[in-house]
């Protein structure tokens, strides 16, 4: 575990706009600008002002901003890596509340700061991750009660939720990847086995029947009686996975929100980019703001 990178460490990293944009200058361009004019390597000189540099020779500009979901934002950019840091490092996730009043800023600044990095969180994980080993596989249901009546904070509606079902997949000691499905079915869950769990994994699951499929998928399968009231038999249990859910619905409920099915699987993301990222203590910081250039400007959507 390396050192703890703490707000103080971030304050004194990036005191101002000037040093954040700084930063994301090298890290665009570690090996110095391609002026797009000049067709080479460049030096370029911060132009005073305005959020740019320019090529000494040409002075054409460039803005390390552009292409990323910086690129429209008029808000501080040293309001956004304090929103990042507080994102990442706090595990449950926080509310746009709490962020307002921590980074300064207004609650719709924050509220709309917060969208787009946990946007950011995504990782390839949702795609990408390959699960072997021990592995436990759960469903679980998010929402659909009566008293998580969601006031929507823009048009003043009101709505009540459905329940959503999830998905979870995590190798213990491991990665977790989680996918919103439409129902709790072989169609809907098996093909994402397949393609996150490797052949010949362990996989521990509780008695559901769509699971009876595993072996013939070539894995290995242990099943827990959670009917019969055996949570635990050995190594024969899915502890992980239901710790992952509840940190996702304490962490959702203390934001003191419903989210509803069309957000959830960018909140689930982003509280198993936390779990992926649990040991690199705060340096999942740096992991979030590197994506940054990486990262593709979000389309337009309604507010949820
Ligand atoms: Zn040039």
């Amino acid at each position: 575990m390396q050192p703890k990178y703490t707000l103080d460490d971030l304050n004194r990293d990036f005191p101002n706009d000037e040093a954040c944009l700084e930063w994301l200058k090298n890290l665009r361009w570690p090996n110095g600008i391609t002026c797009r004019k000049c067709k080479k390597i460049r030096k370029h000189h911060r132009v005073s002002n305005r959020l740019c540099y320019a090529c000494d020779s040409c002075g054409t500009h460039v803005y390390p901003q552009a292409g990323t979901i910086l690129q429209d934002s008029r808000t501080s950019l040293v309001y956004w890596f304090r929103a990042i840091f507080l994102m990442a490092t706090t595990r449950m996730g926080i509310a746009a509340k709490h962020l307002e009043r921590e980074v300064g800023c207004t609650y719709k600044t924050a509220w709309r700061m917060m969208r787009m990095i946990r946007q950011m969180m995504t990782d390839d994980i949702s795609e990408l991750t390959q699960l072997l080993g021990d592995v436990e596989i759960d469903e679980s249901y998010f929402g659909g009660k009566a008293k998580n009546t969601h006031i929507d904070p823009e048009t003043g509606w009101h709505t009540i939720p459905e329940k959503t079902p999830v998905l979870g997949i995590v190798q213990r000691g491991g990665n977790m990847v989680t996918h919103v499905i439409k129902e709790p079915t072989g169609i809907e869950i098996l093909p994402r086995v397949r393609k996150h769990v490797l052949p010949k994994s362990m996989i521990f699951t509780d008695e559901a029947r769509v699971y009876r499929n595993l072996p013939r998928m070539g894995y290995e399968h242990e099943r827990v009686y959670h009917s019969a009231n055996i949570y635990v038999e050995g190594d024969a249990h899915t502890n992980t996975v239901e710790s992952f859910w509840s940190i996702a619905k304490n962490g959702i409920r203390g934001a003191n929100r419903h989210v509803g099915s069309r957000y959830l699987q960018g909140y689930l993301n982003a509280y198993a980019f936390r779990w992926n990222h649990r040991r690199d203590g705060a340096s999942m910081f740096r992991a979030i703001v590197s994506r940054l250039p990486s990262c593709p400007t979000p389309t337009k959507e309604p507010v949820a």
